[in-house]
């Protein structure tokens, strides 16, 4: 008996795994067919792990078989190639660990790999999750499945188009300033950036450690509670791990939303917003409306500012996290140095991409003496003033909803050689990471034949909250169930 995969969710495969209809090998044989096939011209793996995979399936049967399955057990799963996996290969889509296996497993690998989600590989990412397009693999840029000659988003690139191509229904990414929600809304999936704290940063490599955050990806809000609840929790080995009760994500998604408070920014509706996407998302509030919510307009008064403030801030501590790689302790050396100096030099010089280095140069400077004051401090600042301002919003409403980029998913090359441009995508998401806010973006409509995201944005904590929202809004729309036809573009 053979099962399409390609356009079944998470909870729908995980259903007809315990019903028998299909078994964990033929699920994962089918994922493995699919990447075959399709990879060529998506380019959303960087490594894939067959043989074990295919071993995971089987030990994954004998789970459900014996009856000790969860709703994860069995599922072919991708992970971003940000987190760490013991003995495969996790490159952060960089040259620099392009030889880089890992000894150990990531939290978030090692929760997900408990709970019996089988994984299949590892999935293309800007290189250390800077960018917006996931052109700045090392790897090569991922293509966007529903139209192959535009980008998927970035940085969790490779993840969103492998979901949205149904390779595999759930991946994980990364967000530090949009990275999970500008990929889901550029490929028409569901995906949930976490308040900060609430995911293990344990072996997720480090960009901006104070606003890095894993999260789930997936065709739907039920299938990113389901995740979650595997992901979430405090980690002892992690000392930004939040010390938090356990939740079940997946008791409240039939919550109404009768009653629910939505903010609306006026700021996220203003210049550089492309007018059918502002279409889609104003749509998208009425059926809100419908259900019961009530809209309510609202001011994010610094949301322009976030740009500047979070381009000093991520370089600024991306410069430290990235001094780590030297030529000494791992990653990329370069041959025959002279001295140490040439070492140095030349290794960073050899393994770091363009992107990178300029983060590196930008970050370094903001925090050198002199500038510090004028640059990192500065920006510090306006990141309180950033979160000062969704904690007055948030007086008055519960949840802020507007759209997740000021446009769809752009044709690759477009934006490449002008980094301001490029930064711009990232209007809308920056100040949520700034503030430590969960917030998720879920397929909202389309414009010119291409996905739109809605963000939905929450108070600290309150994913639950957040994942109803999105889940009774699926459950009235059916745009998280589009799927783009990969085999019949050329
Ligand atoms: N586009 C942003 C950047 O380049 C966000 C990346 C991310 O969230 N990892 O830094």
């Amino acid at each position: 008996m053979s099962i399409e995969l390609d356009s079944r969710s998470l909870t729908e495969l995980a259903s007809a795994l315990v019903s028998g209809e299909t078994s964990s090998v033929e699920l994962t044989e089918a994922a493995l067919g699919r990447i075959n096939a399709l990879d060529g011209k998506l380019n959303s793996f960087i490594t894939v792990d067959n043989e074990a995979a295919m071993r995971e399936a089987q030990a994954a049967d004998e789970r459900l078989s014996s009856g000790n399955g969860g709703p994860l057990t069995g599922i072919p799963i991708a992970h971003k190639d940000i987190f760490c996996t013991n003995g495969l290969k996790t490159s952060c889509g960089s040259r620099m660990l392009d030889g880089f296996t890992p000894p150990y497993d990531a939290t978030v690998v090692e929760r997900l790999r408990s709970a019996g989600a089988v994984l299949i590989g590892k999935t293309n990412m800007d290189e250390f999750a800077m960018g917006s397009s996931n052109e700045n693999s090392f790897y090569g840029p991922c293509a966007n499945p529903w139209d192959l000659s535009r980008v998927p988003g970035g940085s969790s690139g490779g993840s969103a188009a492998a979901v949205a191509a149904g390779l595999i229904s759930a991946a994980t990414g990364t967000d530090t300033g949009g990275s999970i929600r500008q990929p889901a809304a550029f490929c028409g999936i569901t995906g949930l950036k976490p308040s900060y704290g609430l995911v293990s940063r344990l072996g997720m490599i480090a960009y901006a450690s104070s606003l890095d955050q894993g999260g789930p990806m997936a065709r739907s809000a039920q299938d990113c509670a389901v995740l979650l609840n595997a992901m979430a929790g405090h980690d002892v080995r992690d000392s930004t791990s939040a010390q938090r009760k356990p939740e079940n994500y997946c008791d409240g998604l039939n919550n109404t939303v009768e009653g629910l408070r939505i903010g609306v920014p006026k700021e996220y509706f203003g210049e550089g917003l492309d007018g059918s996407v502002a279409k889609v998302i104003e749509a998208a509030l009425k059926e809100y409306e419908a259900m019961g919510a009530t809209l309510h307009e609202i001011s994010l008064p610094r949301t322009a500012l976030s740009i500047p403030a979070y381009y000093v801030i991520a370089p600024a501590e991306a410069s430290t996290n990235l001094s780590r790689y030297d030529g000494v302790r791992y990653g990329h050396r370069c041959k025959d140095p002279l001295d140490l100096e040439d070492l140095y030099t030349r290794s960073r010089e050899e393994g770091f991409g363009d992107e990178v280095q300029r983060r590196i140069l930008v970050g370094t400077y903001a925090l050198s003496s002199g500038y510090y004051d004028a640059y990192y401090k500065k920006a510090q600042q306006v990141r309180r003033l950033i979160a000062g301002d969704f904690t007055s919003a948030f007086e008055s409403v519960d949840i802020i909803a507007g759209p997740t980029t000021p446009g769809v998913a752009f044709e690759l090359g477009s934006k490449t050689s002008d980094p301001t441009a490029m930064y711009l995508e990232d209007i809308y998401t920056l100040s949520v990471n700034l503030a430590g806010l969960p917030a998720m973006s879920l397929p909202a409509g389309f414009s010119n034949g291409l996905p739109v995201g809605l963000q939905l944005i929450g108070k600290h904590f309150e994913e639950a909250r957040l994942l109803s929202a999105a889940h009774q809004f699926q459950q009235r729309s059916d745009w998280h169930r589009q799927t783009p036809n990969v085999e019949l573009q050329p």
